[in-house]
């Protein structure tokens, strides 16, 4: 029996290791496909606090990695593939294995929605991107690339507008979904150009992202656009498909849960982009995570009878 089980291997899911290693509770983290999460995805990681150099995101990973492994976490490098919380002691399936835990931490993340197109999985992280606060300042004085045409598309290239030369926005459609007071805003924008009825079919380069390949979608026309980077924002995934029907969601299947990251089934906390459709950063990863641990805690002690400080 686990005191508590973490699943998800991201920034949320390390900080609830490394806080609830160091309340002694030995938890046991699944960090499924990708140990270190999404930030492993970046080669520089620039706005998290304490280091002014920046650091980039496979050495912030193997850090908090060593982190949590001297506090006495243990991680597994396997993908829960169901879990059960209809009672206690909750369980949860790697496969064919079963674990059993009081408390359980979920911060399985999300997943931008990927093209799928040649070039996009080879640039990532040189040239194609999924966050513009993170990546947008690389891109200082350069021709950039928005596909989307809904609200996070227009958002993310109006912010790009700060760094880049100029922003060409593609959309696959004549008409934007974006809000109206964001397509005002855009269209008054100098640097930003729009390019509708446009589809990506690839992303060019050599050891950098350096060029497109569109169509457009009415008249079939194939062309080749120059561009130093691509930024990607059509929409995310959030990993929670083995929570459906058992912890309450948004419709768009991120998981609910109070400001003390508990979830609608008590003992299940919740931390990181999984819940979070707004800011998607490490630092309110981290932030959640923290919760996370702490109310873990506390339901792990009030099972045992035992006092927690501030209870
Ligand atoms: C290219 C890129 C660059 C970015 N740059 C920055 C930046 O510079 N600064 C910044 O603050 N943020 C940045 N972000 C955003 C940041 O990476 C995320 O906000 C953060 O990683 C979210 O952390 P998380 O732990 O909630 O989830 P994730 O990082 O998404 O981690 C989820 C974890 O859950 C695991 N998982 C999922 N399902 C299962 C399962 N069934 N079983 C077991 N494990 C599972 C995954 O394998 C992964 O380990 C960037 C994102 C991307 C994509």
């Amino acid at each position: 029996m686990e005191n508590v089980i973490i699943i998800g291997g991201g920034p949320a899911g390390y900080t609830a290791a490394i806080y609830t290693a160091r309340s002694l509770l030995k938890p046991l983290v699944f960090t499924g496909e990708t140990p270190g999460g999404q930030i492993t995805l970046t080669n520089d990681l620039e706005n998290y606090p304490g280091f002014p150099e920046g650091i980039s995101g496979i050495e912030f990973f193997q850090k908090v990695d060593q982190q949590a492994k001297k506090f006495g976490a243990r991680i597994e490098n396997k993908f829960v593939t169901a879990v059960d919380l209809s009672s206690q002691p909750f369980k949860v399936s790697v496969g064919k294995n079963e674990y059993e835990s009081r408390a359980l931490i979920v911060a399985t993340g999300s997943s931008p929605r990927k093209l799928e197109i040649p070039g996009e999985k080879e640039f990532t992280g040189k040239g194609v991107s999924f966050c513009a606060t993170c990546d947008g300042f690389f891109f200082r004085e350069k021709h950039v690339a928005v596909i989307g045409g809904g609200n996070s598309a227009l958002d993310e290239g109006l912010y790009l507008t700060r760094f880049a030369s100029k922003v060409s926005i593609i959309h696959r459609r004549n008409q934007l979904r974006a809000d109206q007071i964001l397509q005002d805003r855009a269209r008054r924008n100098g640097k930003i150009e729009f390019i509708l009825d446009t589809v990506v079919e690839e992303i060019l380069g050599s050891d950098t992202v350096d060029g497109l390949r569109m169509k457009n979608v009415q008249t079939g026309k194939t062309e080749n656009l120059p561009i130093d980077g691509v930024f990607v924002f059509i929409g995310y995934i959030p990993n929670s498909q083995i929570f459906d029907g058992q912890l309450e969601m948004t419709d768009a299947g991120y998981i609910k849960a109070n400001s003390r990251m508990h979830t609608s089934v008590e003992g299940v906390f919740v931390a990181g982009d999984i819940h979070d459709e707004l800011y998607r950063q490490v630092s309110t990863s981290c932030g959640s995570g923290t919760i996370a641990a702490i109310e873990a805690e506390k339901f792990v002690a009030e099972m045992e009878g035992r006092a927690y400080p501030g209870k």
